[in-house]
């Protein structure tokens, strides 16, 4: 892999309100908080996103540790070093965890990288196909008639895959009446570590009936041995997310049959080498991977669908359409829905996008430079 000279670093602190507010346990935010970075080397800048939240609750990290990082560690790092995206994760391996700050970097590492090549960066990582496919996550909502409907809603998009937050006492009932409804969609769950082995077994076992894709993260985020446990009572795929922080864990994982699908969050693993290392190590133990999501911008998204063109990428994906999550992107071409619920990979040098300046510069609450 060729070094590049990283002359200037830019970092944009962006607040981009959501299109509608976004409920979670913690409570509802309506705008997405982000640290937007740019590296540049030479005429090029690759771009990367942060996909850490406000709040420690997806994770320990919060925009703010990872702004610190970057700051503090990763910037000088890099600063006027000859670079590529392997060495500095190698470089930087001393610092533990605070992947989603490392990510930051790393990604847009990797856009730089491509755009030096002129290639894009699909094609630069070994991506087999121009068209990913794309799903939709729709959250728990306030009835399930109104849940009936929102599925309703993203079907008549266009929407291949639909999956549904589930909780305890939001789970066999309102998938039956799913089932009723749409007997035939491609259909998945998703759990957030809402449920207990020991409390929750006969429910867990319950979901098998209803043709599920897989069920995702059931149990809490570092219990790989009940997720395996649980795998050996179900004959739906348990599907692992929160709880593949890295390559490591995932191996783990893969050799007590704790996951039989993967999600890959690049912008969560510490970026697209490591997201490379768990595709492979999946395809290894013949486990199918997807790409998840974290409500990133254009900037981020298109990071992901790059990655998604991977050959054992075989479920869709959670990117969906800019407009499901924003009003207007920051990116001027913003993701959308085609046909048969495929997305495109951007086919100019990097990751393909450009970020539509103007807007931008009415969402940054805070810019840093740093040059040499
Ligand atoms: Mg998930």
């Amino acid at each position: 892999m060729e070094k590049f000279r990283v002359d200037e670093v830019r970092t944009w602190r962006i607040r981009l309100p959501y299109r509608e507010p976004f409920t979670t346990s913690f409570g509802t935010e309506e705008v997405k908080e982000t640290i937007i970075i740019g590296i540049r080397s030479g005429d090029h800048f690759g771009y990367g996103e942060c996909v850490a939240g406000r709040h420690p609750m997806y994770s320990y990290e919060t925009v703010d540790t990872a702004s610190y990082v970057i700051d503090r560690y990763l910037v000088p790092s890099i600063l006027g070093e000859e670079v590529d995206p392997v060495s500095f994760m190698e470089t930087v391996k001393w610092i533990r965890g605070h992947r989603m700050a490392k990510a930051t970097v790393e990604m847009a590492l990797w856009d730089l990288y491509a755009k030096i090549l002129g290639k894009p960066l699909y094609k630069v990582i070994g991506g087999v196909r121009e068209k990913v496919d794309v799903g939709v996550s729709v959250g728990i909502q306030r009835t399930v008639d109104d849940l009936i409907k929102k599925i309703g809603e993203y079907l008549e998009m266009g929407y291949g895959r639909i999956k549904i937050k589930i909780k305890p006492g939001w789970d066999v009932d309102v998938l039956r009446r799913i089932r009723k409804e749409y007997p035939d969609i491609k259909l998945t769950v998703d759990a957030n570590s809402a449920y207990d082995l020991e409390k929750h077994m006969s429910i867990l076992k319950a979901l098998d009936e209803f043709n599920l894709l897989y069920i995702e993260q059931p149990l809490a985020y570092s219990d790989l041995v009940g997720h395996s446990k649980l795998q050996k009572e179900l004959s739906t795929p348990v599907c692992l997310d929160e709880s593949i922080t890295d390559s490591h864990k995932a191996w783990e994982a893969l050799e007590i049959d704790a996951a039989r699908v993967i999600n890959i969050k690049p912008g969560r693993v510490g970026g697209t080498g490591e997201s490379i290392k768990i595709h492979d190590l999946a395809e290894e133990h013949g486990v199918p991977v997807w790409m998840g999501g974290m409500l990133e911008t254009g900037i981020g998204r298109a990071h992901n669908v790059s990655i998604a063109t991977l050959r054992n990428f075989k479920f869709p994906g959670d990117i969906s359409a800019s407009e499901r999550y924003y009003n207007r992107d920051i990116i001027r071409e913003p993701f959308v829905l085609e046909k048969e619920s495929k997305m495109s990979v951007r086919k100019s040098p990097g990751i393909g996008v450009e970020i539509d300046w103007e807007f931008f510069s009415t969402l940054v609450v805070k810019e840093k430079r740093y040059g040499v």
